[in-house]
């Protein structure tokens, strides 16, 4: 059992697997660096949910309640055509079923500031914001990072846990790095609408050629939107050429159900919008020496695999326990890798099956989608085809 109180850990970036990082490691005795590039908590507006694995590391850092207070169980899940034709209704149940009951819908930045009042009352700890490493050179014994306020600091173990477009990645990795970022062929554009609440506080889905639009309750009176189009071009972030693309996609091709009408001629804050290409990463092997990839970082499955939150928490208690276990870091980090890769290197091939049948390219394989949708969607089916994408759990305590 290595001491980690004597450990010197950085982790770089303050989202759900880095704020998790630095809770686990915490609860073992360490007192590691946790920073963050935006100098303010950020309330991007988007959904996620909490499977299995995220679900039993919220539960053994003690904010399970806390997560399943400020986010929805499952209400029923509907698919409709672009004007609001119902295709299937399926009740909440099927999806908490095969979730194994253990499944809350929430705001990301709800989980992110629930884990920073955790790591604040429990550890006297907190992200340094505003701060970002802008240089790193590694040798046996430790890491050297220096960071864009001109600071320096040393270290024997960095944790890149800086998203899907990590710089730390970029700076350990060098040209290994090259490509990490894999495009699917698709963008997203997702938002919360406050003062919304959708009918039953489900999932409707509404589904067209080569696009889709999804809402779903996070919590009583805000809803998530979220629209993702086949496009190899990156989206635009300025709302005056976003906005008139979004009209042009899911209103001028017929008419629109009131939902996307109203997300999409409502008023939205556009600073708080999520709008990229919907992307993995993908890297042949997740330490560089004594930096280590976590979360979306290592492994980012996108929002089709909807695991990536449950995998970085999963992760993050992983790393934790391994680093406790064994002396070496470099054996810490191979056993982490060893255990988490199967499942999230699964979990990605799954998310590249997924996105053709979401966004059908044609008017056939639409027609087909609509006329498979009943068969999938019913209990048998839905069972065995979401066992590719909810993964049981990889906690254990030992
Ligand atoms: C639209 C959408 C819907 C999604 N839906 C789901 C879902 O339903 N279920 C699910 O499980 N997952 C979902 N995901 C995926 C989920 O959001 C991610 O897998 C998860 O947030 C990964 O956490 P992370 O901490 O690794 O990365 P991130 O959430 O990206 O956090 C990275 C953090 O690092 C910071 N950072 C970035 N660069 C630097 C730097 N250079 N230095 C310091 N800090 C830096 C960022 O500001 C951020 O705070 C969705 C994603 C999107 C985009």
């Amino acid at each position: 059992m290595t001491d980690l109180s004597r450990l010197k850990v950085l982790v770089s970036g303050a989202g759900p697997a880095g704020l998790t990082m630095a809770a686990c490691l915490a609860a073992r005795g360490c007192r590691p660096v946790l920073i963050e590039r935006a100098p303010a908590a950020r309330t991007t507006g988007y959904g996620i949910d909490v499977h299995e694995n995220g679900w039993d590391v919220a539960a053994r850092l003690g904010v399970l309640d806390a997560i399943r207070a400020a986010g929805m169980e499952l209400g029923p899940l509907c698919y409709h055509d672009l004007d609001g034709r119902l295709i299937v209704r399926r009740d909440g149940a099927l999806l908490e079923r095969s979730a194994r009951g253990k499944l809350v819908v929430l705001g990301r930045d709800r989980l992110v500031a629930i884990l920073e009042e955790h790591l604040a009352a429990a550890h006297d700890l907190a992200p340094e914001r505003g701060r970002s490493i802008a240089a790193l050179d590694q040798d046996e014994k430790g890491v050297t990072t220096r960071f864009e306020d001109g600071q320096t600091g040393r270290w024997d173990l960095v944790i890149a846990a800086d998203g899907i477009r990590s710089r730390t990645r970029d700076l350990a990795f060098g040209s290994k790095a090259v490509g990490a970022v894999l495009p699917l062929g698709y963008s997203v554009a997702a938002w919360h609408m406050p003062g919304l609440d959708i009918p039953g506080n489900g999932f409707a889905g509404f589904m067209g050629i080569g696009r889709q639009a999804l809402f779903y309750a996070t919590e009583a009176g805000r809803t998530a939107a979220l629209f993702c189009w086949r496009t190899d071009d990156r989206p635009p972030r300025d709302p005056a050429l976003l906005v008139p693309l979004l009209r042009h996609l899911f209103l001028e091709n017929g008419p629109a159900a009131p939902l996307i009408r109203s997300a999409l001629e409502g008023p939205v804050d556009w600073s708080r919008a999520h709008v990229d290409q919907v992307a993995q990463s993908v890297m042949p092997g997740w330490s560089a020496g004594r930096v280590v990839l976590l979360g979306d970082a290592a492994h980012c499955g996108s929002f089709l695999s909807g695991q990536g939150t449950s995998m970085a928490m999963a992760g993050a208690w992983i790393l934790a326990r391994e680093l406790a276990r064994l002396n070496a870091i470099h054996d810490a980090t191979a056993a982490y890798e060893a255990q988490l890769r199967p499942v999230v290197d699964r979990l990605q091939r799954a998310a590249r099956r997924v996105g053709p049948h979401y966004l059908p390219a044609s008017r056939r394989a639409l027609l087909l989608r609509r006329l498979l949708l009943p068969v999938l969607t019913s209990a048998p089916v839905f069972a065995l085809e979401s066992r590719g994408l909810m993964p049981r759990s990889l906690i254990t305590d030992a």
